[in-house]
């Protein structure tokens, strides 16, 4: 089944599969010397260190990885901005990176939102640049948090049963989601990366400046990916 880490509510990362190892990224650079390792040495490490820093980055995109992810939808709507090499950029297909998602065209699986506990809703930014501020319950009281969660629960459940209706009087599977509240519905996806496009991914969804949501995937990404490739992921994130 492979790792899995759980985010989130209801989410999780799994890591499927992955091709290489830190000696595959070395090997992937000696050709040009048609010379190949046969077990990481003090001077792969600092092969991998320089070809890190100097940016070159090709040796990076031989090692793969596969995970499978469950995330609300705004979680997978910033994912996706990934788009170099990704099957989903136009006319990218000699890409080794893909996507490919759950879709509500066919499925009718039971809807499942992702609800923020009490403690985790957050006020506006004091900057509008940065997404989110501190704790709600600092500006707001008990009862005020409790009454717009329970709005949103309500708003969830109605969606749902309206979802649900609709199929019931025959809609099709395909417009009757429109019912439902995208952006905080879990979807599941396979993405299939190369670990530069992880690493990618890794320095910018674990600063801060990210969404919270996003950075938990993120830290989950990292934890499963790393042991895999500790030195060659320490390098690309080391700045
Ligand atoms: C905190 C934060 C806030 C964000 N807010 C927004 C937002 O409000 N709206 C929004 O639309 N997006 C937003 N984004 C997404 C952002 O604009 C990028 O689309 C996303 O971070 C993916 O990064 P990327 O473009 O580097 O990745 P990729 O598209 O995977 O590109 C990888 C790298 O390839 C190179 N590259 C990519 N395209 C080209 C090209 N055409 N020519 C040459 N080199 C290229 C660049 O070096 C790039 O860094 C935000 C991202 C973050 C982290």
């Amino acid at each position: 089944m492979g790792d899995l880490i759980q985010c989130l509510d209801h989410g999780y990362v799994r890591l499927v599969d992955v091709m290489g190892s830190d000696l595959t990224v070395v090997n992937a650079a000696r050709v040009s010397y048609a010379k190949e390792s046969s077990e990481l040495t003090e001077r792969d490490i600092r092969l991998i260190k320089f070809l890190a820093r100097e940016g070159h980055t090709s040796p990076f995109r031989h090692a793969i990885a596969q995970f499978e992810i469950y995330a609300p939808l705004m979680v997978a709507r910033q994912w996706w901005k990934y788009i170099i090499g990704s099957a989903h950029a136009e006319g990218s297909g000699d890409s080794l990176d893909a996507w490919n998602e759950s879709s509500r065209r066919y499925i009718t699986e039971e809807p499942v939102f992702y609800v923020p506990r009490d403690d985790e809703w957050r006020s506006a930014p004091e900057n509008s640049k940065q997404g989110s501020g501190g704790r709600l319950d600092e500006i707001l009281d008990y009862h005020e948090i409790g009454e717009l969660i329970h709005v949103y629960e309500q708003h969830i459940e109605q969606s749902i049963h309206l979802y649900e209706r609709s199929l019931e009087l025959g809609m099709c599977a395909e417009q009757a989601r429109l019912f439902l509240p995208a952006y905080g519905m879990y979807v599941r996806w396979y993405w299939t990366a190369s670990l530069q496009s992880v690493c990618h991914f890794l320095a910018q969804r674990l600063e801060h400046a990210a969404q919270k949501e996003i950075q938990e995937y993120a830290k989950a990404i990292l934890e499963l990916i790393k042991p895999h490739f500790p030195v060659a992921v320490g390098e690309l994130l080391s700045d």
